[in-house]
């Protein structure tokens, strides 16, 4: 079948197929003339709702913040904070801030009487006095994300991005339930309902335990050699590492108690973060820890290789790390992945550079869903490739903001309507919200104005979020990417009824991501009811 859509066909085409409950297979691929026969005059009004603020970005943006979002699927814990919530944290720590650098630094806490002050080097100031300095706190919040960013010579948005995360680091681990009860409260405004978050818990013990650990090809052995030498023993660490984080959030949100805040609601996993820019043993070691955790944990859904792509030991030991990845897939295999590919440019590096991560994470990693995939149209015959991910429902979570900011990549040249036209599926997701001032909300505007998209293409990708998401479990849908009929235990029920029938409760009961999609369903029910 012919998948040609977005980019080819005018949004005003579409669209009218769409609202008459008719959309051929060339204008509108993942769309079934089932599904849009199922449309209800309440989805049709809405619809017509979204063309009439198209062009009002400000009533475009409220349309589309009340719009049921499903998930965030690419979101990185600690760029998600936003700079203000650093500098507080900062301050409870009694941190310090180096003020030609702007950059947090270390203080030497000393008791002085009741009240412990930190002490600075000569220059610094402690960061709980920055909030008197208005000028210093501003350049700090530019300095910690992408506000007011201007390219400089030597200093590109790439550099300046990944920059902020050094600049802001070194805030105790205790305020994790705290950042999770921010994105999860920003989630909740929103309309978002599930988060899977990437982070990395303490791991300051592989160094150790890598020291003397040459790194060879046989993965077996080396993983039979880090396990020998007590690798599993950081796994308890991490898990009490959210068992802590996980009880603050709960308490900040009051959760399970009266007038409980809507973030309780804002379900979320974790997907632990391997730094792919290492020597390549320690980024196996990292990499085995995250099997081992994710195997433990069911909390914790999946692994992700995360730095610089475009770094020179990223570069150089990418297809190693790949077999890396390939290799522990196969003994791990209620494992999930997801990763970082493609998050390349022309002229970032050489163009034989661009030849194959993408593919290689498809692969040889097997990975399920691909962060970015931004050079996807330079690496060796992407056609077939495009073709393969479609084929294999490898998703592509799409994260325009962070692309225009690191990679200097948008509109036209984003690969994004490509994906749509091949039927690869696609989520939008944020990245790094905190570093680049944006909300998901922020990424549906971007999107419907960069894209001319329709409301079904917008319901398409949210419905995409939670299938495609790691929750456990069976999908609510027979088949992937075509939201069309439900499981049979369902199969006399509407979907995201407020009384399911016994079986599909039994179904809904068991199974994690099913019920998540209900929910989902629901929601779409009370948001098209008020249009
Ligand atoms: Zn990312």
């Amino acid at each position: 079948m012919c998948r040609v859509r977005v980019a080819v066909v005018p949004r005003s085409f579409r669209l009218t197929f769409a609202l008459l409950g008719f959309v051929p297979a060339f204008a509108f691929a993942q769309i079934t003339a089932e599904a849009a026969s199922a449309q209800t005059a309440p989805e049709e009004r809405t619809a017509q709702e979204l063309e009439r603020v198209r062009e009002e970005p400000p009533a475009l943006r409220e349309f589309l913040l009340r719009m049921p979002k499903g998930a965030d699927l690419h979101y990185h814990l600690d760029g998600a904070v936003y700079a203000e919530t650093f500098i507080r944290a900062g301050a409870e720590d009694g941190l310090c801030v180096d003020q030609t650098a702007k950059a947090f630094t270390k203080s030497q806490p000393v008791d002085a009487g009741a009240e412990p002050q930190p002490v600075c080097e000569a220059g610094d100031v402690p960061a709980a006095d920055v909030p008197k300095n208005q000028h210093l706190y501003d350049a700090l919040v530019d300095s910690f994300s992408m506000r007011g960013f201007v390219p400089s010579e030597g200093v590109i948005g790439h550099d300046h991005f990944f920059a902020t995360f050094a600049k802001f680091g070194g805030t105790d681990p205790r305020h994790t339930g705290d950042f999770l009860d921010e994105v999860a409260t920003r989630a909740a405004a929103q309309n978002e309902q599930y988060l899977e978050l990437m982070e990395t818990p303490t791991w300051n013990r592989l160094n150790t335990i890598t020291k003397d650990v040459a790194w060879r090809e046989d993965l077996s052995a080396l993983r039979e050699e880090l396990l020998a030498k007590g690798l599993a023993g950081d796994v308890p660490a991490a898990r009490a590492f959210w068992d802590e984080a996980e009880s603050v959030r709960r308490q900040r949100e009051r959760c399970g108690k009266a007038a409980e805040a809507p973030a309780c609601k804002v379900a979320a996993r974790y997907i632990y973060q391997v730094f792919r820019n290492n020597p390549k043993q320690l980024v196996f070691a990292q990499a085995l820890l995250g099997f081992e955790l994710a195997a433990a944990d069911p909390r914790v859904v999946a692994i992700n290789f995360v730095g610089a792509e475009d770094d020179y030991i990223s570069m150089a030991d990418y297809a190693a790390q790949m077999r890396m990845v390939g290799f522990l897939r196969g003994l791990y295999p209620k494992v999930h992945v997801s990763l970082h590919a493609g998050e390349l440019a022309p002229g970032l590096v050489p163009p034989e550079g661009l030849c194959c991560h993408i593919r290689l994470a498809v692969e040889d990693a097997r990975s399920e869903r691909i962060g970015h995939g931004v050079d996807v149209m330079y690496e060796d015959r992407p056609y077939e490739l495009l073709k393969e991910m479609a084929a294999k429902h490898v998703l592509v979570e799409i994260n325009l903001t962070s692309n225009d900011d690191i990679l200097g990549i948008s509109g036209k040249d984003h690969p994004f309507p490509l994906y749509q036209k091949f039927g690869v599926p696609v989520a939008l997701s944020t990245d790094d919200e905190g570093v680049s001032r944006i909300d998901l909300t922020h990424e549906y505007v971007r999107a419907v104005q960069t894209y001319d998209l329709i409301y079904a293409d917008l319901k398409q990708m949210v419905r995409n979020s939670l299938e495609y998401s790691f929750l456990a479990g069976a999908s609510l849908w027979q088949e992937p990417d075509v939201f069309a009929r439900v499981v049979s235990e369902c199969r006399s029920d509407v979907p995201g009824a407020d009384k399911p029938s016994s079986p599909c409760m039994a179904f809904l009961n068991s199974n994690q991501k099913a019920e998540q999609q209900w929910e989902l369903e629901r929601r779409f029910h009370v948001f098209e009811a008020n249009h």
